[in-house]
Order: C-alpha cells, then structure tokens, then sequence
C-alpha cells in the first residue's frame, strides 16, 4: 500500500481524525444511520435515506473516509453529506493522487476545493 502510505506521511493522519487509508471494501457500514437502517432525523418508518433501511451500502473499492463530513455521512447536525451522500466514504480513482489545486487539504482558504469537492484527493 505504497499510495497510502505516502498520503498518511505527507498529511499526517490528524489527531482524532479517521484514518485516510484506502480501503478495499465493496459494502461498508452506514454512517448516516451508523448501521441501524433507521432515520436518526425523523425515525420514520421509511428507514435510512441513506442504506434504505440495510445498515449497509454497497460502495466501488477504493474507498477513503470522506473528509468533509470526517466519516459521519453528515454535516451541520443530521444533513446528509453530499459529498460522501451519507455514507461517510468516497470512493477514490486508481491512481489519484493529493489534488492539484488544493495540495491535499481539501480547502482553500474557508471554501473547500472544488476540484476534488474537499476529499484533497484528484
Ligand atoms: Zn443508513
Ligand atoms: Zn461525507
Ligand atoms: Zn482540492
């Protein structure tokens, strides 16, 4: 895993902060609804917007913990992400590396890239 190795060593996994490994997963957990398929906004009956109620999503490996949402699938209290789409991991092109623009931050300056839509990945 030479490519995840060179993100952790340049950027430095952040104290607290999710890992950026890569990870070769096909289905992950929900991070909306953290697995229990329910809505923790309105509880309702139709289930997790996110995984439809499965407490599963199935997802295209590679995939990283998104970075603007930190793995959580949401933003600002219970919004969905839109960047990850709730699920708390983006999936991540063979061969991408740290995004031009922004030099891997995933910023610049109080906006997030839009290059690589925050991830610091492209
Ligand atoms: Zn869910
Ligand atoms: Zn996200
Ligand atoms: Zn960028």
């Amino acid at each position: 895993m030479e490519y995840a190795w060179q993100i952790l060593h340049r950027f430095g996994p952040a104290p607290g902060k999710p890992s950026r490994n890569l990870r070769f997963v096909n289905e992950v957990t929900c991070a909306y609804c953290r697995g229990a398929g329910s809505d923790p906004q309105y509880s309702s009956a139709s289930g997790c917007p996110v995984c439809r109620g499965a407490g599963r999503v199935g997802v295209v490996p590679p995939v990283m913990v998104c970075r603007r949402c930190g793995g959580s699938g949401r933003v600002g209290g219970d919004l969905i992400c839109l960047t990850c789409k709730g699920i708390g991991m983006v999936p991540v092109a063979p061969g991408a590396g740290p995004c031009p623009r922004c030099g891997g931050t995933g910023a610049e300056g109080i906006f997030y890239c839009h290059v690589c839509k925050g991830q610091g990945i492209a």
